[in-house]
């Protein structure tokens, strides 16, 4: 079966930040009418710094596990506002699963996603429906899993995840905000999609195409 090398992980940290780059100012208006306009401000700044930490990173060292905490001590470090200690925790969690592994195959990589979105979840006590960045990430996991379960080839399962995240992040445009500070806005916060939820997308566009 084929498996993914640690120099695509490595790689998907560029492409990630690229693609929040292209989308910064998208971010902070999906912010403005829910939260307060930092959303894209706050997520560029984090992966910029993962970005120089990935870069830092020794050129002998193959360890998916060891990149992922320090991507993710990287975001807990300097990652302020809510998503902070969310993709920290779940970049953490992810590393955990992923230590002493220098390529990882399909199955392998579901196992480490899965603990990046429960670490979402352990985190932030979201659950599906709460128009979070957990909205975009779980539909993510599923469509992930089960077409690794249906024996499908890593560029397929990878492409029918991306596909779950984008509905998924387009989902939460008609929820009602039952967590951050969206919450605050209770029925208001109906008709937007969350800026967290498409932060996820783009992070998932970006780092999923890398793996392929
Ligand atoms: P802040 O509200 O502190 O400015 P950010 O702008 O960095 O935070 O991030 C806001 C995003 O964080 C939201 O759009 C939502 O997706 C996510 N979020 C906030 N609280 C939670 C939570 N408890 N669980 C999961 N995601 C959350
Ligand atoms: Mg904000």
């Amino acid at each position: 079966m084929e498996a993914i090398p640690f120099s695509r992980f490595k790689e998907a940290f560029i492409r990630i930040l690229e693609n929040l780059e292209k989308h910064r100012e998208e971010l902070n208006d999906l912010d403005a009418p829910i939260g307060d306009s930092d959303h894209g401000e706050s997520v560029c700044r984090a992966f910029a710094r993962v970005k120089e930490a990935v870069e830092a990173f020794p050129e002998d060292q193959k360890d998916i596990g060891a990149l992922f905490t320090a991507v993710g001590k990287t975001i807990l470090f300097f990652g302020g506002a809510a998503m902070g200690p969310l993709y920290g925790t779940a970049f953490l969690d992810a590393g955990k699963v992923a230590q002493g592994k220098s390529s990882l195959t399909l199955p392998e990589f579901v196992e480490v996603f899965a603990a990046f979105v429960e670490g979402v979840r352990r985190r932030g006590k979201a659950e599906p429906g709460d128009k979070t960045m957990y909205d975009t990430l779980y539909p993510a996991l599923l469509a992930l899993k089960g077409a690794c379960e249906a024996g499908k080839p890593l560029e397929e399962a990878l492409e029918e995840a991306k596909k779950a995240a984008r509905l998924g992040m387009e989902s939460t445009k008609g929820m009602l905000a039952k967590r951050g500070r969206a919450s605050r806005l209770g029925e208001r916060s109906i008709g937007h999609i969350d800026p967290g939820a498409a932060s996820s997308y783009f992070i998932i566009e970006a780092w999923f195409e890398s793996l392929m």
